[in-house]
């Protein structure tokens, strides 16, 4: 789908904390916020850490796709090109994967900003706003 397309280009000039430290800025620490194990990547923010890949299951799940290892944008691709999928069908996915990607970021930015913590509430505000 052509907005996902867009997303993959666009997360590759996401200001992770490996991209700032690459740039030279210096942020105390470059750990993923949420699980504070493995450096926080595009890939590790979207598709790699623990919290997230939770989060994925479970959307696959309500989206009534097989679940699957997400890797990178090009791994949601695929998942829509699995089975008879009509094109409504594949235009409702792709703005469930849109907008999963960007809660991703606004709660990585919530802990970030705000101190929060991880939203225990990420796949309900996917659901709402989905179709908002
Ligand atoms: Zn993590």
């Amino acid at each position: 789908m052509a907005r996902l397309s867009t997303e993959n280009k666009k997360s590759n000039r996401l200001p992770s904390k490996v991209k700032l430290d690459d740039k030279g800025i210096d942020l105390g620490s470059i750990l993923c916020s949420a699980c504070q194990d493995a450096p926080e990547s595009a890939a590790h923010l979207f598709f790699e850490c623990d919290f997230v890949k939770k989060l994925w299951t479970d959307i696959f799940s309500w989206c009534c796709i097989s679940p699957r290892e997400i890797h990178n944008p090009l791994d949601l691709t695929l998942a829509l090109d699995v089975g008879p999928r009509n094109i409504s069908f594949k235009m409702c996915i792709d703005a469930v994967f849109c907008t999963t990607c960007w809660w991703l970021w606004r709660a990585r930015n919530m802990i970030n900003f705000s101190h929060s913590r991880w939203p225990s509430n990420l796949l309900h505000m996917v659901k709402v706003w989905s179709f908002h």
